[in-house]
């Protein structure tokens, strides 16, 4: 195997080749070998290769990945190791994305070896998946002669002569002994060659071509003269958001350069792909969770050739391999999916924005409904502001109606369904058209309401819903950590319809199945959407109207294009709203914008009933009337009141492992490293704590947490540098910034 360790070989064989020396990173998460080793390698080898290596005692290998290659090392030419091969002919990491991992590293402080991961699609390094070959057959050039009685050899050579090609399977299916005669007798020649697996062959392509209306060319222009990178395009649902990014992505082709397209969910909506596909044809590749593991690599493959020039996926297509980027959008920029929840927890626009400097090219956010913290940036000149006020066609948004549920209760209804979106449930599906029941359930925070009066439990500190933990039998603040008893009446009006949220869809399907028992219900949540494909065969059915009711939790809010659905029913608005982050009304006012949006996008005008215990809330009156503004101007004054980010940054620093004294162990050594910082900045904190995490333990692991609200400009650098310094044995520790679930 070891080819060549030079003392053994000639010297005259030595100045033949040039030996270079190759920096390596070994692909082994683990600080301590989170550093450049010095190998001996031929010249073949270049920067962002993978190679074969010996490390550690006895004959043991790893993989590296090649970081730079110099002509001499420190290292005494003794003790210099030779690599044991290359894995790759073309760089798996171009030169660009290698020194993006580099600055992942140092900003997320995690070793090289996870951010260069980033940039690979996981079955590359597991070597699960190869690349496919497959045989094709075609005629030789000159025919050997082919005797008169063998038909079935005449007619497999007439075969081949119509087509050119084929595959060999489908000529041996024809007849197998025909097929090995003319292989033997050298008529029909083998060639064995690579071919991609394309995932969405099934897909239908949409190839539509809009002639931009005034505020899309508007828009382009803005993107295209102004001198920022970042760009934000505020526009409501249906507003032309999409031809806007094709005609961006479009004129980047053009100028022979690439583009980065990123979608939330793209298993959620394959329209977008469908149109992407129909404009731009094979150029487009998809990386996403949801493909087979042979698909995404070959997908992958495409980008990293030049086969393919556009990559589309979620977050983790930022790390596409592509050079010369001409155009980077972030499609629903608000959604939290952009957050990565694995180590490195980097943050999509973080890298989209790097890469964009890189390339110099711009960066385009979109949203009907932006991040709170974003939309301020683009207000304050940070970002360029695209706004697009009104649907294609100025079609109308549809009309939300507010209903009053404590009203129901004190009806005695006890359904999920009002009165009055049963009566337009009825009169939706006797014209023949269809509806979406939307349920709010946000992870399984059990939140506690009062159903007389609507009420909802906060912290005094916080004013942050409180959270219900059965375990202890007590109501915990996530955000400073004090606890509550439990309550049998309301603090506010003695109700003692004491009310724990959280109604199930499946529930919900029930309930309608008894209103309506001829309407045909589809159910689209975690459990049924399983497997490869399972969002996009469920959104199929409805297309094809092979049912009249969705229902569904989140995933039926993301956006779909319906036309026949005319009513959209949202249920227990008042889940998300409570839900203890501090982002919940940001969260509650871009949910209702969405889903509120599937409904009346073509023809019939649509039309949205929006059920709550706390009908005034300005959140939802904001959200009713589509006044994105109102609900940004009132939101900021809040956050800025109450002390929330974009003002402040809450961070975490999470220490856990299963030995419970391991891990206080590691919680003493964090916490003491952070509390110098503290020290050091006292002025500079609002709150700082070490505790439990509001959830002891999770899947066997002790969880604690220490918990900072710092100054925006804080020391945030020096908390992860503290935290990410030593390893604890069996011990996990990790920052997180402004979590979005501080369970
Ligand atoms: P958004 O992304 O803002 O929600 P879309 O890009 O999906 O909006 O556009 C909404 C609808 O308007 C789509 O059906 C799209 O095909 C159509 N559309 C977009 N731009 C134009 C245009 N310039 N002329 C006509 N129809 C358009
Ligand atoms: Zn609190």
């Amino acid at each position: 195997m070891q080819r060549g360790i030079f003392q053994f070989e000639p010297p005259g064989e030595r100045e033949k080749e040039k030996r270079v020396i190759a920096e390596v990173i070994v692909d082994i998460a683990h600080s301590d070998v989170d550093k450049i080793f010095d190998y001996a390698c031929g010249e073949e080898v270049r920067a962002g290769m993978r190679v074969a290596v010996p490390f550690g005692r006895g004959k043991s290998t790893a993989t590296g990945f090649v970081m730079r290659v110099k002509e001499k090392s420190d290292v005494p030419p003794e003790k210099l190791k030779e690599i044991y091969r290359v894995e790759d002919e073309i760089p798996a990491i171009n030169g660009e994305c290698l020194s993006l991992a580099e600055k992942i590293s140092a900003r997320y402080r995690c070793p090289m070896a996870l951010s260069l991961r980033l940039f690979l699609p996981a079955e590359m390094r597991t070597g699960k998946v190869d690349k496919t070959y497959r045989e094709f057959a075609r005629l030789a050039d000159e025919l050997p002669p082919i005797g008169a009685g063998a038909k079935a050899q005449h007619a497999l050579v007439a075969y081949l002569g119509e087509r050119g090609e084929v595959p060999a399977s489908e000529l041996r299916a024809l007849s197998a002994s025909a097929a090995a005669a003319l292989i033997k007798s050298g008529a029909v020649v083998l060639e064995k060659r690579r071919v991609m697996r394309k995932p969405y062959e099934n897909v239908a392509y949409a190839a539509e071509n809009h002639v931009l209306t005034p505020a899309q060319e508007n828009a382009v222009r803005t993107v295209r003269e102004v001198s920022k990178t970042v760009f934000l395009i505020h526009g409501v649902t249906g507003s032309g958001k999409t031809e806007i990014y094709l005609t961006l992505i479009a004129e980047a082709l053009k100028e022979g350069k690439t583009a980065i397209f990123l979608v939330p969910e793209i298993s959620l909506t394959p329209q977008m792909f469908s149109k992407l596909r129909g404009r731009f044809g094979t150029k487009v590749a998809i990386l996403h969770s949801g493909l087979s593991a042979g698909e995404r690599f070959d997908e992958w493959e495409r980008l990293r050739l030049g086969e393919a020039r556009i990559a589309v996926g979620a977050r983790s297509a930022v790390f596409a391999p592509i050079e010369n980027i001409g155009c980077i959008v972030i499609d629903e920029e608000h959604d939290g999916s952009y957050i990565s929840e694995s180590s490195p927890r980097y943050n999509t626009f973080d890298i989209a924005y790097l890469r964009a400097r890189h390339n110099g090219c711009k960066l385009i956010l979109g949203s009907a409904t932006p991040s709170v913290d974003t939309y301020r940036r683009a207000e304050k000149g940070e970002f360029g502001l695209i706004t697009l006020p009104d649907r294609i066609n100025a079609r109308p948004m549809p009309k939300v109606h507010i209903v009053d549920m404590r009203r129901e209760v004190r009806r005695g209804n006890a359904t999920p369904f009002s009165l009055a979106l049963r009566e337009k449930l009825k009169a939706c599906l006797d014209g023949g058209n269809q509806a979406i029941v939307f349920l709010n359930r946000r992870g399984f925070a059990q939140t506690v309401m009062c159903r007389d009066c609507g009420n909802v439990v906060k912290c005094e500190n916080c004013d942050v819903a409180l959270t219900y933990h059965s375990d202890e039998d007590c109501l915990k603040c996530h955000y400073c950590g004090a606890k509550y008893r439990p309550l049998s009446a309301c603090p506010v009006c003695g109700g003692t319809h004491i009310h724990y949220m959280g109604t199930g869809t499946q529930r919900v399907v029930g309930e309608l199945k008894k209103l309506f028992p001829q309407a045909r219900i589809l159910r689209m949540d975690v459990d049924t959407t399983s497997g490869k494909e399972g969002h996009y065969k469920i959104l199929k059915q409805f297309a094809e109207r092979g049912a009249d009711i969705l229902v569904g939790t989140q995933m039926v809010a993301k956006g779909h294009d319906f036309p026949s659905v005319t009513l959209v029913g949202i249920l227990d608005a008042d889940m998300s709203l409570h839900f203890p982050d501090y982002r919940s009304g940001e969260r509650t006012f871009q949910l209702i914008t969405q889903v509120a949006g599937r409904s009346g996008r073509a023809g019939a005008e649509g039309e949205v009933v929006l059920q709550t215990y706390d009908p005034e809330n300005y959140i939802l009156r904001f959200a009713a009337s589509y006044d994105y503004r109102g609900f940004y101007g009132h939101e900021i004054g809040m956050r800025e009141a109450m002390m929330f980010p974009p003002f402040v940054k809450i961070v975490r620093v999470m220490v856990t492992g299963e030995d419970e004294k391991e891990t206080l162990s590691a919680l003493r050594t964090v916490y003491e490293k952070m509390q110098k910082i503290y020290t050091a900045h006292e002025e500079q904190f609002l709150f700082f704590n070490r505790m439990h995490a509001p959830i002891k333990r999770i899947q066997n692991k002790f969880r604690y947490q220490v918990l900072m609200r710092m100054a925006a400009d804080g020391p945030l650098r020096e908390v992860y540098a503290a935290a990410m310094e030593e390893k604890y044995k069996n011990v996990l520790v990790y920052v997180e910034e402004n979590p979005s679930n501080l369970s």
